[in-house]
């Protein structure tokens, strides 16, 4: 074990040190308090969603510190009070907004806890020479009633970031003025991507990506873009130590309706993150500890200019975002249709379903062919096996209590994957079996096609060896399948 992580700090090492030396320096206050991150974590979130309540009583115990300023800036539609969050007596201003995009929320985490590691006793000279360079302005969470529902756009359902000239929604309102009125010196723009980015050419995803937007057509370079460029390459360094191969660079072709590209425009200097996917990492509790750290490092470049130093060109050797992912990847699965034998790749998502307090997944088949520039998160290669459509389970169980004796490892041995229950309980979709329960009239459809469910089975001369249930893999030759999942259910 300890030889295990030596290893993975040598191979980290080294890897920083071939591919950019620039960055091998010894590490800044962001690594630093990175190690010691879990005094700063902010308990009240454990998960990415949350809402505006949920925010509210930290906000209240900022404004009982001296060190911090609490302005509302506006409300949204449905009334939820929007607020600037300042620290430090800086000259230079940075203003950092999150969750414009409702179901964007990881950095709102990460706001929180950097306030925490402000108002911590922790490196106290650093952060007196920070706050004298610095005045930081944050707004957590400009879109409260598209985070009440945990979707993208607004109460009106207009995308705020495509409302920064029409300036139709309060929340874009709100950002505009602030804005002008701090004329602030840099910009963060705190966003997610999805979980199937990749960085171009690697097969992990990108868990974080950048963009210095363009302020023009022409996607020219000023000082200030420029400026913001270098600072996205001092952030990657960064992250480099901790997740290589795992950052990506935006496409920076002009939008003129979004706040990024226009907020350059107007002066400021700019900096899109996007907070994507990571392995177990579905709630984005690391990622958030990542942003923590890039931001933190981020303003500590800013008020020691050491950004300034940074070689430009390394901006365009980041890696462009890429969408090439799934979330398990099966690939040269004997495959036979109609009587004749081909060989395929498929690729399964699982998407993200909330009932309640629950987040459950439901696995479709998202691709099938040859896959070979594709990536999973889950990648098994499948020579020689061969693909086993599920059959449906012949007897029928009465209720839930009946089902909850089944021995489900013996019923995949045997090829089924589908069982009919009489009585199938109300607003129940999703079932804790690895099973896809159906009641007596639901459609049941094994064949394995696009767009259908991923449920099948793979075996080998005639063998049962896995069962892919609703996107969940299992080897069904073993007895312990510890991994989370769960079934559907179809009405
Ligand atoms: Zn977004």
């Amino acid at each position: 074990m300890k030889t295990m992580q030596v290893l993975g700090i040598l191979y980290v090492g080294i890897f920083s040190f071939i591919s950019m030396p620039l960055w091998s320096q010894e590490p800044g206050i962001g690594q630093r308090a990175f190690e010691d991150y879990d005094q700063y974590r902010e308990p009240a979130f454990e998960n990415r969603r949350f809402q505006h309540q949920d925010i509210l009583p930290l906000i209240e115990n900022l404004k009982t510190q001296e060190q911090v300023e609490v302005n509302q800036i506006g409300t949204s539609i449905e009334g939820r009070e929007l607020y600037l969050l300042s620290i430090g007596s800086g000259k230079k201003d940075v203003l950092l907004w999150s969750q414009m995009h409702g179901d964007e929320s990881t950095a709102t985490m990460a706001i929180f806890d950097l306030f925490n590691f402000f108002l911590s006793e922790d490196y106290s000279a650093e952060k007196r020479s920070l706050f004298k360079e610095v005045r930081l302005h944050f707004i957590p969470m400009l879109n409260p009633d598209g985070a009440q529902r945990f979707q993208r756009r607004n109460r009106l359902g207009v995308d705020v970031n495509r409302d920064a000239l029409r300036l139709q929604t309060p929340e874009g309102r709100a950002l505009k003025k602030v804005r002008d009125s701090l004329e602030a010196d840099w910009g963060f723009n705190l966003h997610d991507q999805s979980r199937y980015y990749n960085a171009q050419g690697h097969d992990k995803p990108a868990t974080i990506s950048f963009l210095a937007p363009a302020y023009d057509q022409q996607k020219s370079i000023n000082e200030k873009r420029g400026d913001a460029m270098k600072l996205i390459v001092e952030m990657n360094g960064v992250l480099q130590n901790h997740i290589p191969n795992q950052v990506g660079r935006y496409d920076d072709t002009f939008e003129p309706r979004a706040f990024g590209d226009n907020i350059q425009k107007w002066g400021t200097r700019t900096i899109l993150i996007e907070s994507g996917g990571q392995y177990q990492d579905r709630e984005k509790q690391e990622i958030r500890k990542l942003n923590f750290m890039a931001i933190l490092s981020a303003l500590f470049s800013i008020a020691q200019d050491s950004y300034k130093s940074v070689d430009i060109a390394l901006y365009e050797q980041i890696p462009q975002n890429d969408r090439k992912l799934f979330d398990l990847k099966l690939t040269d699965i004997n495959h036979t249709l109609e009587g004749q034998d081909f060989i395929i790749d498929l690729g399964i998502n699982a998407l993200e379903v909330v009932v309640g307090d629950s987040v459950y997944l439901r696995g479709r088949i998202t691709d099938i062919g040859d896959l070979s520039t594709n990536y999973g998160y889950r990648d098994r290669d499948l020579t020689g096996f061969e693909l086993i459509p599920a059959a449906i389970y012949p007897r029928i169980v009465k209720d839930d209590q009946e089902l909850s004796k089944i021995n489900f490892r013996e019923l995949h041995q045997d090829g089924y994957a589908y069982i009919r229950m009489e009585e199938v309980p109300e607003g129940v979709n999703f079932v804790d079996y690895p099973i896809v329960v159906a009641s007596l009239d639901a459609q049941v459809d094994p064949e394995v096609r696009l767009g259908g469910d991923a449920t099948f089975f793979i075996g080998k001369d005639g063998k049962i060896v896995y069962a892919v249930i609703n996107g969940f893999m299992f080897d069904v030759t073993r007895q312990d399948h510890e991994i989370d999942f769960n079934g559907v259910l179809l009405r």
